[in-house]
């Protein structure tokens, strides 16, 4: 039997959520439209809405935040967090902001004229949308595999160099601001890039002088599945391995809430004067002093503490273990799930789950719901419903992938939890045929997944 390796912490400070009784979940969820989006946090045993600012900090993050320096200009815990961005990522300038969109707001503006492509291992929705609001266009030149959930693949967020190529020769480089890579791939499922592939997306750039930045969201988890799956990096630790990566793109965007072990913050890094200069600029108009950028001293130190934390082996290797875990037993079941599990989630595959339902009868929607009415077990709809209609037929996109997404907070919760949903998943796998579908009742014109609400169909 494969190991697992157990917690590696000690739990000093307990937050007692509510247990609901069937009965009151299943009131719960009516009221909520059979949305778990408009459910009540409070509501919910097991929060897997999302993986994003719902990490637990440590003793030592905390006891950091005490010593927040709050002056508006020069704080030590902003030398701090700089300090440790150059030191374990590697770039020269550093770039504070709010959050992970802050940064991607100023990367974009800077660098995209109206009418350039920005191409991208599959798109992440505020990414794409500070790339398009400022008149860009995406291409995704992930490879054909990524998007086939059956495909068991130790790399499937690599690019598709002969994609990268293709738009080149389209639309040439002077078209091309820069290349996004992001490392891992959020909506493929948390799929990672190899260190190959990141050489050779380099090599193929410096050709044409193309700039790549990274999307470093959740590089750590990235760096994990290197040592373990890629020739080469199995004695090499995370840092080394970080280091590596970042040396082969010219800057990145970072999302604190995610592998950055806290609940709110980011930053834009890069290794150019010129750019730097100007994104100094304009943070001071959009987030704040550049010495602060949206966060406050205390939040800061965690930041710093936490980046430093996310590289210790034993850390980042249960972090991703525990979602192996999950995804093994759900597998090991025969529940159809998205394959190969993930760096941050499991992504149950809805149509396979519940195939007596059309895709318009909201199979991933009805899941998610089913799912907390027998568990308490909170989760996301990724289908039909997020898709959205296109604005000029009135039709519903219909995504490939209609999943429900198990998004697994940072040390937050144990492997008895991860047995809650796997039972309560299987339960639901036996039953399914007895499951009805959903239909709108209210449907919100714009991101309609945050605010619809359903009943069964008839
Ligand atoms: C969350 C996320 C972002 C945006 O970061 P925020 O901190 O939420 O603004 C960007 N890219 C990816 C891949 C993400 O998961």
């Amino acid at each position: 039997m494969k190991h697992y390796p157990a917690e590696p912490y000690r739990i000093k400070v307990v937050e007692t959520p509510n247990m609901l009784s069937k009965e009151e979940r299943y009131a719960a969820i009516k009221e909520a439209g059979y949305n778990t989006f408009l459910l009540k946090s409070e509501d919910c045993y097991i929060d897997f809405l999302t993986d994003s600012g719902t990490n637990a900090m440590s003793d030592r993050q905390w006891a950091g935040m005490m010593i927040g320096d709050e002056a508006y200009a020069g704080s030590r815990n902003w030398l701090h967090l700089e300090a440790t961005v150059k030191e374990y990522f590697g770039f020269k300038h550093v770039v504070p902001t709010h959050q992970g969109r802050g940064a991607e707001n100023i990367l974009s503006t800077l660098l995209i004229k109206p009418g350039t492509y920005v191409p991208g291992n599959m798109y992440f929705t505020t990414t794409r949308y500070h790339q398009e609001a400022n008149g860009a266009t995406f291409r995704d030149i992930i490879i054909d595999e990524a998007h086939n959930p059956e495909i068991d693949l130790p790399f499937k967020g690599n690019i598709d160099l002969n994609k990268l190529q293709a738009l080149i020769d389209e639309v040439g480089v002077e078209n091309i601001p820069y290349i996004c890579l992001a490392v891992t791939v959020n909506l493929a499922g948390g799929q990672p890039v190899s260190m190959k592939n990141m050489r050779d997306v380099r090599k193929l750039c410096d050709r044409y002088g193309l700039k790549v930045f990274y999307d470093c969201t959740r590089c750590m988890e990235n760096a994990y599945f290197i040592k373990m799956r890629e020739d080469g990096y199995a004695d090499k630790t995370i840092k080394e391995i970080v280091l590596e990566m970042f040396s082969y793109s010219d800057g990145a965007t970072m999302s604190g809430k995610k592998d950055g072990l806290v609940n709110m913050g980011g930053f834009l890094a890069m290794n150019d004067d010129e750019l730097y200069t100007r994104a100094r600029e304009m943070v001071v108009v959009f987030e704040g002093m550049p010495s602060y950028g949206g966060m406050s001293g205390r939040d800061m130190e965690a930041f710093a503490i936490g980046i430093k934390e996310s590289v210790q082996f034993e850390y980042i290797q249960h972090r991703v273990e525990q979602i192996a875990y999950l995804g093994d037993r759900l597998i090991a079941a025969g529940v159809p799930v998205i394959k190969p599990i993930g760096g941050h989630g499991v992504f149950l595959d809805a149509r396979l789950f519940l195939p007596h339902l059309t895709q318009e009868q909201l199979p991933a929607q009805t899941l998610a719901a089913h799912l907390y009415m027998e568990s308490g077990v909170r989760s996301m709809e990724r289908g039909i419903v997020s898709g959205g209609r296109c604005k000029i037929t009135g039709k519903n996109h219909a995504p490939k992938l209609e999943t429900v997404r198990l998004t697994i907070p940072r040390r937050v919760y144990t492997y008895a939890h991860m047995d809650i949903a796997a039972d309560a998943i299987i339960s639901l796998y036996k039953n399914r045929d007895s499951i009805r579908g959903l239909k709108f009742v209210y449907e919100p014109p714009m991101l309609r997944f945050f605010n619809a609400r359903f009943d069964y169909c008839d």
